[in-house]
């Protein structure tokens, strides 16, 4: 008897000390306090097959939907399953700034389909990601793309199975016989959020983070110069005051 509700409308959970959960909002794995537990005469009335319960996050006190199968109604409470639906769950964090459109509108809706628990068209939309990036990046990128993959299952020791199944998602060809596209479980769907998210970030972000470091530090050499006019000269000759004393002035 984990999970029960009984005739005061009182839930009991021998766990609930430490039912932790990663928060859809705040996406810390925070403990769950129960807050919105159904009214025990109406279940008894309506008898629903399925409950939903209300608990609050105990790090952001944001709203955590939860759905449970009722086990059985028994004379003085209700059993639910321990097994439960979380309604909302976490959403997948990634840098978007430096990916092109196409493949930040395709890598968005795919993470939003693995928020979901929608593996399988998690990967097709992993593939049309892949297949909008190889089209920016031409022939070369996709082959380096391809040499990255294989650094990704050497450095995460994957094994040969799953990597070949994260290697057809992403690099296999729509036209090739079906299926083309393998099936996933959430261990797979898993591993190849991990692959992509990396390849994403070695192809976009860290290319787009070093040409900004870069850019920066090429403004401010330029700068200790002097060929960067400071803006209080910059004043002056546009007839906006008095001159800078020191570099670039008087
Ligand atoms: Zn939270």
């Amino acid at each position: 008897m984990p999970i029960h509700i009984d005739a005061h409308g009182q839930l009991h959970h021998d766990q609930a000390h430490n039912f932790a959960l990663a928060c859809p909002h705040c996406q810390v794995l925070s403990h769950l306090t129960p807050v919105s537990v159904p009214d025990y005469a109406q279940l008894v009335r309506f008898k629903p097959s399925h409950v939903g319960l209300v608990y609050r996050c105990d790090a952001c006190n944001g709203p955590v939907f939860l759905k449970y199968a009722v086990k059985i109604y028994a004379a003085n409470r209700v059993e639910l399953a321990s097994g439960f639906q979380e309604l909302e769950r976490a959403k997948e964090k990634f840098n978007f700034t430096y990916l092109p459109e196409d493949a930040e509108a395709l890598f968005r809706e795919a993470l939003d389909c693995f928020g979901a628990g929608c593996f399988n068209a998690f990967a097709s939309m992993c593939r049309r990601t892949a297949q909008a990036v190889f089209v920016d990046l031409g022939d070369n990128g996709k082959l380096r793309m391809f040499d990255q993959l294989n650094d990704v299952r050497e450095m995460a020791e994957l094994d040969q199975e799953t990597f070949n199944l994260i290697r057809k998602v992403l690099f296999g060809s729509d036209g090739e016989p079906r299926p083309n596209m393998p099936a996933l479980d959430a261990y797979s769907a898993g591993v190849l959020l991990e692959a992509i998210k990396d390849l994403l970030y070695q192809a976009y972000v860290r290319r787009g983070r070093l040409q900004q470091a870069m850019t920066v530090r090429r403004y401010f050499a330029d700068d200790a110069d002097g060929k960067v006019t400071p803006l209080a000269a910059a004043q002056f000759a546009t007839g906006g005051g008095v001159p800078p004393k020191g570099r670039g002035g008087a």
